[in-house]
């Protein structure tokens, strides 16, 4: 379903570099090469767990069919926001409360994580702290309230703060939002700075990194795996596919139990600094909780980078600005008219549950699933795949305790069916 391309597309993010010209480039792979594990995918899900092997010492190789973060981890839109796609429901029926509860403990260190990993290996990702939930339907405040007190009585998690109505202002700039739940734990962040600051770190731990090069096939051995490429093949004793919505033929059976899906945003022009301070008085990220939620941040240099929607049927709209103008006018009407400087879109790997498929078969290891909230999700899958490769299976075994189905009919029946539920929740937020 993808072709490899040789050139990030034209996201905020890589604009940076398309103005200093220092973007990357990395060797494709040709030859003959041997290491421990063989990485397939260098998104956060490939790139964390290269990163935590070759610190262990671990001889690795990461193969990436275009660029490093050249899919939606390098073009997201930065939130990193605890919890995943699913919520907890399908952990605690799964795992029970404590084995649910052990899978929370390591978001909480994912958030950690993703704030300490730049100071340790010397990058910047433009981090900022807050995260906001907000209700836009009065109907669904009690959900906000309701959630914060799970989180402390089942998770342990007490940092949720509720912003009632009356202090909103304070928050965000329009009075379309009701209420929300402020985390001082989660905040956002330029993911391609972050994916590329974790490739140098990946390097200087020993690490190799290969672009230009699509794995087209791989095989078992009696020593492991071996992957080829067009010019050239890895041979290794582990093998972690972390494709995301790219898997495809490589591995159907994988393939099976995720539909890639179209999702969009835009970042405005540059906004006046004060205007930029109206729109987000702190700073904070924010997600609403409609069935089909709008997301938005500033940028550090006062854009509006706004998101939302998806599609099963169609990819990507052609003009993705007139696609998301009328959410982004109806959240902050000031904006009428504002000039998009970047619009752009990318594909999210959806599992039937939303849950995410994290497992092993041998030495055979996969990550996938995240169904669109991926930032801090991806980064504690990929510590429990790494440690399970090290030794330590215990957070793997928890998620391969989750069923995750194989969507039914394959990709064709699908895609239909997933876009048919979705109308019928688009249309449960506006009744
Ligand atoms: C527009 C958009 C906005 C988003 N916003 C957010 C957000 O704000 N917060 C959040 O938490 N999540 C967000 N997400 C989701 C998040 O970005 C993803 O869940 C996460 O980046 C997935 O990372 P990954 O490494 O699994 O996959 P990817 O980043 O897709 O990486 C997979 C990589 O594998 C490579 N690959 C595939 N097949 C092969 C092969 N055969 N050989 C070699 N390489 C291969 C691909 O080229 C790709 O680079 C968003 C996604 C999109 C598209």
């Amino acid at each position: 379903m993808f072709a490899e391309s040789t050139r990030h597309i034209e996201s905020y993010y890589a604009s940076h570099y398309a103005e200093s010209g220092a973007l990357p480039e990395r060797p494709a792979l040709a030859g003959d090469h041997h290491a421990d594990v063989l990485v397939v995918g260098a998104g956060f899900s490939g790139l964390h767990t290269a990163l935590r092997l070759a610190l262990a010492g671990r001889r690795v190789a990461l193969v990436e069919a275009s660029r490093v973060a050249w899919a939606a981890s390098g073009r997201n839109g930065g939130q990193a926001l605890l919890g995943w796609s699913c919520d907890m429901p399908p952990f605690e029926q799964a795992l029970g409360l404590a084995g649910a509860r052990e899978l929370w403990d390591s978001m909480r260190w994912a958030a950690a994580e993703v704030r300490a990993l730049p100071a340790r290996h010397g990058f910047d990702i433009d981090y900022r702290p807050g995260s906001l939930w907000a209700a836009v339907r009065r109907s669904r405040v009690a959900m906000l309230e309701a959630a914060r007190d799970e989180a402390a009585q089942k998770w342990g998690y007490e940092r949720l703060r509720f912003i009632p109505e009356s202090e909103m202002p304070e928050w965000i700039g329009s009075r379309r939002y009701r209420a929300a739940l402020y985390d001082p734990e989660a905040g956002h962040l330029d993911p391609l700075k972050l994916a590329l600051g974790l490739a140098d770190a990946i390097e200087r731990a020993g690490g190799a990194i290969f672009e230009q090069s699509r794995v087209l096939a791989y095989r078992e051995t009696p020593s492991g795996y071996v992957a080829s490429t067009r010019e050239g093949t890895v041979r290794a004793g582990a093998l972690v596919l972390a494709c995301n919505a790219y898997i495809d033929r490589l591995d159907s059976d994988l393939a099976g139990r995720v539909l890639p899906v179209g999702t969009w945003q835009v970042a405005t022009r540059r906004l006046d600094p004060a205007l930029a301070r109206s729109l987000l008085p702190r700073n904070s990220c924010v997600i609403d909780n409609q069935f089909v939620p709008d997301y938005f941040r500033l940028s550090p240099d006062d854009r509006l980078l706004f998101g939302g929607a998806c599609t099963y049927l169609g990819g990507i709209p052609k003009d993705i600005g007139a696609a998301i103008r009328p959410n982004l006018e109806r959240a902050f009407p000031p904006l009428r008219g504002v000039e998009f400087d970047y619009a752009w879109g990318g594909h999210i790997d959806i599992s039937i549950r939303r849950t995410p498929d994290v497992g092993h078969e041998r030495d055979r290891y996969w990550l996938q699933g995240f169904s669109g909230h991926g930032v801090l999700p991806t980064l504690a899958a990929a510590r429990a795949v790494a440690d399970a490769i090290l030794g330590e299976p215990r957070l793997l075994s928890l998620y391969e305790r989750m069923h995750n189905p194989r969507f039914p009919g394959g990709e064709r029946f699908a895609a239909p069916l997933e876009a048919l539920g979705k109308l019928w929740y688009r249309l449960r937020d506006v009744v």
